[in-house]
């Protein structure tokens, strides 16, 4: 069964809002993309080494958030929806 992420196909938007303040956020892509192997964000090793195995487990894709008002950046976890949901 194959899932998809409705914000990495802009399907949907972050609804997510700011731990900190409680404004809304926006989406700065997924996490894969942020924590890649040659990332510069080495200081938060160790949620890069849960990504890859979580994301596909729980079928959830992380995506960087950032806060329009504060500017916290925060992790999003998003619900993938699964193929059978898109006939
Ligand atoms: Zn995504
Ligand atoms: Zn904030």
């Amino acid at each position: 069964m194959t899932s998809l992420c409705p914000v990495c196909n802009g399907l949907e938007n972050i609804t997510k809002t700011c731990p900190q303040c409680r404004a809304a956020s926006e989406d700065l892509g997924r996490m894969s993309d942020w924590f890649g192997p040659y990332s510069p964000y080495r200081e938060i090793d160790d949620l890069k080494m849960t990504n890859g195995c979580l994301d596909r487990t729980n079928h959830t894709c992380i995506h960087m958030c950032q806060c329009t008002v504060c500017g916290l950046n925060f992790l999003c976890e998003i619900e993938e929806w699964q193929s059978h949901e898109f006939r």
